[in-house]
């Protein structure tokens, strides 16, 4: 089976109890839980029997250790995460409004995630790996960005392929450099899996149709668009597949969009056909959603199987 790989950011997520604006105040919190986009998407491939490994820095502390020892229980490789005791493991506070949306405090630049780097024993991984995920949330400085465009390099140079999930934050973009660095990823990637507008990032397409015909006229192979409680769409060129989601209770959505790539990369890799692989990334989803942590709603394949045969889908 295809090794996959992903460079990012290593995060425990810490949840305000209350819906509500911001942290203004004291608040009910819970957590630490193990986060990050990247390392969220590599713990479910680990969890669905993908090979997988990752790269990051963590500091040497118990945000940390709950990241490490997680990935590691799921399956996922981690000989290309550094453990540097001189900075603290990355943090995210969060906060959901009454709307849905959220407010963040963020340490992540400035935390181990940021001392993220090509060492030798990341250079081993990348170059054992049929595949790499780019997480547009991992772009968050330039020796990140040249460590994944290496990367990126040494897969590509052994016959493998990129996934690009651009998961972009709106203050991300007015980084310095940042849209260059989207705009290099993006003209290599084989996969793109944008969720809704984010079609739209690199085209002056006006409608959806044009978007998807610019994009697969580029060299992109296929892409997914994910819509959250609307389901996904999939185009390759030859055929346009929609996939429902499936109808489940939404306890916390944060790292669904993950999972379900994750799910749907793993497939993807393993010649599965395209409306069996988004089935499956969309049960990954749906699971995701019903558990409060980004990470924990992951599940094993078995899982997804029988949440799939519970409703009724074969
Ligand atoms: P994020 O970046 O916040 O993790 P995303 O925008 O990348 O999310 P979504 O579109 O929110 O990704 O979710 C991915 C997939 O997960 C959806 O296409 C859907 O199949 C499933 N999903 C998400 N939210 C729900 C939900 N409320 N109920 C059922 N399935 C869901
Ligand atoms: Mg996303």
């Amino acid at each position: 089976m295809k090794k996959i790989v992903t460079i990012g950011e290593i995060l425990v997520e810490i949840m305000a109890t209350e819906r509500g604006e911001g942290f203004n105040r004291p608040l009910s919190l819970v957590g630490p839980f193990p986060s990050g986009a990247p390392a969220i998407f590599i713990d479910q491939a680990g969890k669905f029997g993908q090979p997988c490994g990752m790269v990051s820095c963590v500091g040497d502390d118990d945000f940390g250790r709950v990241n490490l020892d997680r990935l590691k229980q799921d399956g996922v490789d981690i000989s290309g995460i550094t453990i540097d005791p001189d900075v603290a493991t990355g943090s995210a506070f969060v906060r959901y409004r009454h709307d849905g949306s959220r407010d963040f405090v963020f340490n992540i630049k400035h935390s181990a995630s940021g001392r993220t780097a090509l060492t030798e024993s990341a250079k081993k991984l990348i170059e054992g790996s049929d595949h790499l995920h780019v997480m547009g949330t991992s772009l968050f400085s330039a020796a990140i960005v040249e460590t994944i465009l290496t990367a990126m390099a040494i897969v590509k140079g052994r016959g493998g392929t990129v996934s690009f999930d651009p998961n972009v934050r709106p203050e991300m973009l007015g980084l310095p450099g940042l849209r260059g660095a989207f705009q290099s990823i993006f003209a290599r990637c084989d996969l793109f899996l944008p969720s809704g507008s984010e079609l739209f990032l690199f085209t002056d397409a006006k409608d959806e149709a044009g978007a998807i015909a610019e994009i697969l006229g580029r060299g992109v192979q296929a892409i997914v668009v994910k819509n959250g409680a609307d389901g996904a769409t999939y185009h390759d060129g030859r055929q346009t597949l929609r996939q429902a989601a499936f109808k489940v209770r939404e306890v916390d959505p944060t790292g669904a969009g993950d999972c379900f790539g994750a799910v749907f990369v793993s497939c993807w890799l393993r010649g599965m056909p395209p409306d069996d692989a988004l089935r499956y990334a969309a049960a990954s989803g749906a699971r995701a959603v019903e558990r409060q942590g980004p990470m924990e709603g992951a599940s094993t394949h078995e899982e997804l199987d029988t949440f799939i045969a519970s409703t009724g889908h074969t």
